[in-house]
């Protein structure tokens, strides 16, 4: 249940940063989910969504924005769409490959309600 405490992890953020800014509640919430971050996005939203009752972000707005995987093959430097780590190039079939992008998680903003 990796995804539960990451939604305990955001769910402190937001209420530091409501400290913070001496907000009673939160707006708006951002957070970027990679493909290849090892997070599940919709478990985590549902994560959230249930952990959210009753905390500072109760009734935000939650965005949660996908950012789709990148990779660069290391045999013959293709970008493509990377699905899972463990891609291989579609072009010469080569392992392993750079990740370029996708393996984020992150809260990116925060909109406070004063
Ligand atoms: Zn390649």
């Amino acid at each position: 249940m990796h995804e539960f405490s990451l939604a305990i992890e955001v769910i402190d953020l937001a209420q530091r940063e409501a400290e913070k800014s001496r907000a009673k509640s939160i707006q708006e919430i951002n957070i970027e989910v990679g493909d290849l971050s090892g997070v599940e996005a919709d478990a985590f939203e549902s994560a959230l969504g249930l952990l959210i009752k009753d905390s500072i972000l109760d009734h935000a707005t939650v965005n949660i924005l996908r950012i789709p995987g990148k990779g660069r093959c290391n045999g013959c430097e293709y970008d493509f769409e990377m699905k899972h780590r463990m891609a291989t190039c579609p072009k010469c079939l080569c392992f392993p490959s750079e990740i370029k992008g996708g393996d984020e998680f992150r809260v990116m903003s925060l909109v406070v309600d004063n």
